[in-house]
């Protein structure tokens, strides 16, 4: 069975998000189960230095406002799976981020960057673009790809799958009504049960309307999204197409996401020996500035620094959590009241509170490794990659009980670690009073040695690879 995946970004070479990570390892893992799986990119700077040995395969254009549009085919490096490229300079060939302008704003043409992006996808399912290969089944990922979708369901000689993953609702691709006429699609789409959304466009909904099946990335999210306070206004056409949408969880890149062999760290450590945790705990300390203290307890963020991941509601707990002698360690980028809030708190507290403004990959492993307790207090989170990989290093979660965070850990509850089924710390209310609760919590049992090494060992074996998930979406594919 043939797959094509679509996606704007890809781990290692352009990446935004958790849907870089999917991009970069759910279709290795469906080629390790014998599914012919390729990929569809488009040719940001990142990509086309990234991707190995690209050689034009078609020129196509001018479309969508670029004079030269070339299909290029390479390989990743990292898997070695076939890479499609839209190398289309006008449209892609821009520096930063992948979405927005240097001013911080939307690319005030992405509605034709993506609306390519789908385009192309729809033209190689027809086969028209690569004579050697046709794929049974087109997987789209987040509004980016929405529209491949309903280009494929648009060609009525056309029988291609297509799958449909939310990875984000929040962000549902909107755009003005006057830029449809720059899509290439029918005016009868153009209604609230097509692309139309409330006086808009929204790419996502194109996604979510016309492909034959919708995933999203945890079983919790799956049912959130189909009520008003997750639903971002689309919960009517989720819960329409309610028979077609399922959740599956994301894995873990176990080769980039292991602490026995991962390189950032200095020292690497097992579930069976952990002694090099502890080292790469005051490693940690000492490269931020914080005091040096194998005996108090670093949390630690590593995330987007927005309202959506709860960071205001850690910035309100923080004096209970310094109250209780604990340490904070932030990385991460976002929202300029939130990053100034941290600044000003490790100003006030230097050896106590540590702030990383930036994107830093080595680093978010270094923080991985040298944490006591990873914080994801989410308002809503759709999978969240960073708890999972937390477990796998010994570092227990601290999560709000939402989305994928509520599917993958287990609250250290007497009853759970009576059980031995407790990974981390689970609370309920998005409110700063119950994530301080939550934080005394951890703790409380940060000191009792003996029970918080049994969390940490049963957080470090679970198994959250990628081989089950990718055996329920060729399960999907199967079924279609
Ligand atoms: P989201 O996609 O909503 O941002 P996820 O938890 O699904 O959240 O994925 C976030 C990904 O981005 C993870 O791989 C995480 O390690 C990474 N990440 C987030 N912020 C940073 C940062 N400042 N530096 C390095 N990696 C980061």
């Amino acid at each position: 069975m043939r797959i094509l995946h679509v996606a704007a970004e890809i781990y290692p070479l352009v990446k935004t998000g958790g849907l870089a990570d999917v991009a970069a390892a759910l279709p290795p893992a469906l080629a390790e189960r014998g599914l012919d799986t390729r990929i569809l990119l488009p040719g940001l700077p990142g990509i086309l230095h990234g991707v190995a040995d690209l050689k034009p395969l078609i020129r196509i254009g001018p479309a969508f406002g670029a004079a030269i549009v070339t299909l290029r085919l390479g390989r990743l490096r990292d898997s070695g799976l076939p890479a499609y490229v839209i190398d289309a300079p006008f449209l892609y060939r821009r520096d930063g981020n992948p979405y927005l302008g240097p001013d911080g704003h939307d690319w005030g043409d992405n509605h034709r960057r993506f609306a390519l992006l789908g385009w192309i996808a729809a033209h190689i399912a027809a086969g028209e673009l690569d004579p050697d290969w046709e794929p049974d089944v087109v997987h789209a990922h987040d509004w980016h790809a929405g529209l491949a979708p309903a280009y494929i369901a648009q060609n009525p000689g056309l029988s291609t799958a297509t799958v449909f993953t939310i990875h984000n609702l929040a962000f549902r691709g909107l755009f003005p009504l006057d830029c449809y006429a720059d899509l290439c699609l029918p005016g009868r789409k153009l209604t609230p049960r097509g692309l139309e959304f409330h006086g808009q466009i929204s790419f996502m909904k194109a996604g979510l309307v016309y492909s034959k099946r919708l995933t999203t990335v945890s079983p919790t999210y799956a049912r959130e999204i189909c009520t008003p306070e997750f639903g971002w206004g689309l919960e009517g056409v989720l819960g329409d197409r309610g028979a077609a949408l399922s959740g599956i969880l994301n894995g873990v890149d176990t080769t980039v996401w292991n602490p026995g062999t991962d390189r950032d760290i200095d020292r690497t450590y097992t579930v069976e020996n952990t002694a090099g945790k502890k080292s790469c705990k005051l490693d940690l300390q000492a490269e931020l500035g914080l005091k040096q203290d194998a005996k108090v307890p670093l949390f630690a963020v590593v995330s987007r620094l927005t309202s959506q991941k709860g960071m205001d509601l850690l910035l309100a707990a923080l004096p209970e959590l310094l109250g209780e002698g604990a340490q904070l360690a932030v990385l991460g980028t976002g929202e300029s009241g939130l990053e100034a809030g941290f600044h000003q708190a490790a100003a006030a507290n230097p050896e106590s509170v540590a702030v990383h403004v930036g994107y830093d990959e080595a680093l978010s492993h270094r923080f991985m490794a040298g944490a006591d307790v990873l914080l994801v207090p989410s308002r809503f989170e759709p999978c969240g990659l960073t708890q999972l990989y937390a477990l796998r290093y010994g570092t227990l979660p601290l999560v709000r009980k939402v989305g994928g965070l509520a599917d993958t850990v287990a609250h250290a509850s007497p009853a759970n670690l009576a059980q031995d089924s407790a990974t981390g710390f689970v609370f309920n209310d998005a409110n700063s009073r119950a994530l301080t609760t939550c934080l005394h919590e951890a703790c409380a049992l940060y000191r009792d040695e003996n029970a918080w090494r049994q969390v940490q060992r049963k957080g470090m074996t679970q198994d959250f690879s990628w081989n089950d998930s990718a055996a329920h979406y060729e399960a999907l594919y199967r079924s279609l």
